[in-house]
Order: structure tokens, then sequence, then C-alpha cells
């Protein structure tokens, strides 16, 4: 689903828009002409489906240098293995993230929470992806001929990266779980939540002046992200806690 001149929605299930396996988040394909991204890789539990989304908007999946992960959740980052090992894809994600990516230890990611929840099967392993070099912030990517930067977002949970396109003199958030459409967050009791550490990352996101906003969940905007960051921040700052996504 083209969302702007260079950003595709390619998957994203029961949390989404039913789009490809229940448990992934939106899973968004950049467009940089020679080389493509992904941002977020969904739970690696369909991947085929997704493959198929890729395909039918005319994009070739050996073409996907780079894949963006925002942070460690499985919903997010499951599938990140399978794009590294198939395609040959770069993973840009912080050391958290290629932790407990490289590790396979299910406390940091939420899994074994999420498991005894019932939310992912006893049997679900997160495949290996090493990962050399994790990313801090301020990191900058092309992608073929676009730009990507990479914005430390902790709160939501540990090791969480924004990542903000520059699309044709506007800037495109791709803000994963730290804030929603409708300035809406995701504060969750899973290992890693910090809402002191929220509060600085909204203020910090609520600064860029940003466009578009496509988070991991839920509704994107195309125009009104900078509004919806700032509804979310000023709530911040007065100590009060936003609406919660779910
Ligand atoms: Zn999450």
């Amino acid at each position: 689903m083209k969302l702007t001149q260079h950003i595709y929605l390619v998957g994203g299930g029961r949390l989404g828009l039913g789009l490809s396996h229940e448990s992934d988040c939106h899973i968004y394909l950049v467009d940089g002409g020679e080389a493509l991204a992904l941002i977020d890789t969904g739970s690696g539990l369909d991947t085929p489906w997704l493959l198929r989304n890729i395909a039918a908007e005319g994009f070739d999946p050996h073409r996907i240098a780079r894949i963006f992960l925002t942070h460690p959740h499985i919903d997010h980052a499951g599938g990140a293995a399978y794009f590294q090992q198939t395609f040959g894809a770069e993973v840009v994600c912080s050391a958290e993230v290629a932790l407990s990516l490289a590790s396979g230890d299910e406390e940091p990611t939420g899994l074994a929470e999420c498991k005894r929840l019932g939310w992912y099967p006893e049997a679900y392993r997160v495949p290996a992806c090493p990962v050399a070099h994790p990313v801090s912030g301020g990191e900058r990517f092309q992608v073929g001929e676009l730009t990507l930067s990479v914005i430390s977002a902790p709160g939501h949970c540990l090791g969480h990266m924004a990542y903000l396109l520059e699309e044709g003199g506007s800037r495109q958030l791709f803000s994963g779980d730290a804030v929603f459409a409708f300035g809406r967050v995701l504060l969750e009791y899973l290992p890693g939540a910090d809402m002191w550490q929220y509060r600085q990352t909204m203020v910090a996101l609520a600064k860029l002046e940003i466009r578009g906003i496509f988070p991991g969940h839920g509704g994107f905007s195309v125009e009104y992200g900078q509004d919806f960051v700032k509804a979310a921040a000023e709530k911040m700052v007065h100590a009060h806690v936003p609406g919660n996504l779910f």
C-alpha cells in the first residue's frame, strides 16, 4: 500500500490493517530507487506472506539493502534473521537489540513474558541474527537516493530507536512503539520500560518538526505527525500519561 512517494506499508497484523501474520507490527518499505529498506520485519512467523506483499507492489526483495529495527520486541524484530540470511540485508539496530538477537535471550525482548501471557506459542524461538555494528543514535544511512537518520528513543523499552526519513523537503518519522497517531503512547509492564526516559524521548521527538508519522501499530498519518508527537510531549512534560494505545 503506497503511503507517500517513497513509503509503502507491506505488512501489519491484528493490531494493524491485517495485511500479514497476526503477530506482525506495521512493516514499512522505503523505496530509495536503486536500493530498498524495511522498517521492522514483523515476527517472522509468516515471511512468505510478507514477500508476496512486497512483490505485489512491484519490488524485488533481493534489492532490500538494509533492515532498520526500532526495538527488540518480537513483533518488530523476529523476522530480521530471515532478511539478513536470505537477501544479505544489513541490519541496523541498537546494541540492546543486537544483544538479544545474538543471544536469543527471551527476557529483554519481552518474549518470555509474552509466552506466559499466551501471545506466542511456547515453541517459538527467535533465529539468531548477529549484528556487527549496532547504532546509538545520530548515524545516517543511505538507502539509494534517500537518507535515514537514527534517533535514540528509549522509554517504551531499552534500546528503542526511531528513524527519520528526509523526503521531498519533509521529515517522515518511523516511530516504532514510541508514539502513535493521535499522540498515543505504549507503556507496558514489560522489561526495560522506563517512564522518565520516555518523557525525555518525547520532548526530543517533538523538536523534529516532522510531517508524517509511521508507527508500529494502529493508525498512521502522512500529514499530522508533528501535532500528534507534540500532544504526547505536552502531556508528559506536565507529568501526565498520554492515552495508551491499548
Ligand atoms: Zn514494542
